[in-house]
């Protein structure tokens, strides 16, 4: 198929697909843990690599390989290996590309389950990560060391949207030897291409925005063959396979993921600048406001802001669980990347672990709400959040 030159939102509905002897119009679902061979030879041939033909579906599956080769030609990717979930690709290309007694640079205030993968698992290991600011390259420099092998960057960061330059860290990162891994879940291809900027991989939950309705849990690894080829040995042995079924359902999701992303950030645009005109609102961090510190870069690096806004209350907890609890729409849940906008209140959910000091550091004030908008109306959107602003 000639997909290098389809546009991205031609790749994301038609790349990849190969149909079946049925002609099948949409992809079909191959849920199937093993496969037949012809003949004792073909058999030997494809344990042996020879013949690349499916075996086993914790090695390939043809629905896994469907989603694999959409997600690398939206990424504009040479390779793609699917995997469990998030956390799963960031565990097998650590586990792929890092041995003990080597060390990882990665911004701070990357998602928690990274955090403690990163900073408290991978240690015990003999990988240490060093963790400094995502937007101060020469603090990724002085962080470098003989053995660093990876840098990781989460951009934009959650939840107060700190945008870092991809292009100037993969400088810095090729300059020393080092790869750079960028986590895309929060813009997604549609809105930004790490690997056009430079970086070595990326790394998705594809979780969030590529399933974009809160269904499956799926992640993946996407860059140069040789890179993802290591990564996709360590999986197909230690086995954090993606399923048949959720990589269905995920390939479904790339489909609309044009359509969602688009409008889910003019949505969030919307709803960014009626809160920061808001006067029980004291700041928005929302990187398509020409108020947020690294604006330029954004618009810049990205397609648009994103859809994910972040404000602070004027006042602290109690008034933002005044908010929260005032809502009868948006879903009091820590999950983003859904067409139903979700609400948190970061302080005491997904960084309630953080001393009261480390929170100050990252930035995390008791007031600050952040909101994953989805697809419903802005207005009544507005209405909702309105209802507990206008309490405080
Ligand atoms: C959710 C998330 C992950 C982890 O993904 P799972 O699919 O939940 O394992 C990693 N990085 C970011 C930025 C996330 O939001």
């Amino acid at each position: 198929m000639s997909d290098d030159i389809w546009q991205t939102e031609t790749l994301a509905v038609r790349a990849g697909q190969e149909r079946s002897q049925f002609n099948e119009h949409a992809e079909a679902l191959y849920l199937t843990s093993s496969f037949v061979f012809e003949s004792a030879a073909q058999a030997a041939a494809r344990f042996s690599g020879e013949d690349e033909g499916n075996v086993y579906s914790r090695f390939t599956n043809p629905t896994v390989t469907v989603f694999q080769q959409r997600l690398a030609a939206l990424e504009g990717a040479e390779a793609c290996v699917a995997t469990a979930s998030g956390m799963s690709a960031i565990l097998s290309l650590v586990m792929a590309l890092c041995r003990a007694g080597e060390h990882i640079v990665a911004s701070s205030g990357v998602f928690g389950a990274t955090q403690q993968l990163l900073g408290g698992i991978m240690p015990r290991f003999g990988i240490d990560t060093s963790f400094v600011d995502p937007c101060t390259p020469a603090a990724w420099e002085a962080a470098i060391r003989p053995e660093t092998r990876l840098f990781f960057l989460e951009t934009p960061s959650n939840p107060l949207t700190t945008v870092a330059d991809i292009s100037a860290l993969a400088s810095i990162a090729h300059a020393h030897g080092i790869l750079l891994v960028v986590d895309n879940c929060f813009c997604t291809p549609v809105l930004q291409r790490p690997l056009a900027l430079g970086a070595d991989l990326v790394v998705h939950s594809a979780t969030k925005y590529l399933d974009g309705q809160g269904r499956v849990l799926g992640g993946a690894v996407v860059g140069a063959k040789a890179l993802v080829d290591e990564v996709f040995k360590f999986l197909r042995t230690a086995g954090p396979s993606l399923s048949p079924f959720n990589a269905w359902v995920l390939q479904k999701g790339l489909e609309t993921l044009t359509v969602r992303m688009q409008a889910q950030s003019a949505k969030a645009l919307e709803l960014a600048r009626w809160l920061e005109a808001h006067p029980r609102v004291a700041r928005v961090f929302y990187p398509g406001l020409p108020s947020h510190p690294q604006h330029e870069l954004a618009m810049r690096q990205q397609a648009s802001g994103g859809a994910i806004v972040a404000f602070e209350v004027k006042g602290g907890r109690e008034e933002a669980w005044t908010v929260v609890d005032h809502c009868r729409l948006l879903s009091i849940t820590a999950n983003l990347g859904d067409v139903k906008t979700t609400l948190t209140h970061p302080a005491t959910t997904t960084h309630g672990r953080l001393s009261a000091e480390q929170r100050a550091v990252a930035g995390i004030s008791e007031g600050l709400l952040r909101v994953a908008v989805g697809l419903e109306s802005v207005a009544d959107l507005q209405n909702d959040l309105a209802r507990g602003l206008a309490l405080i």
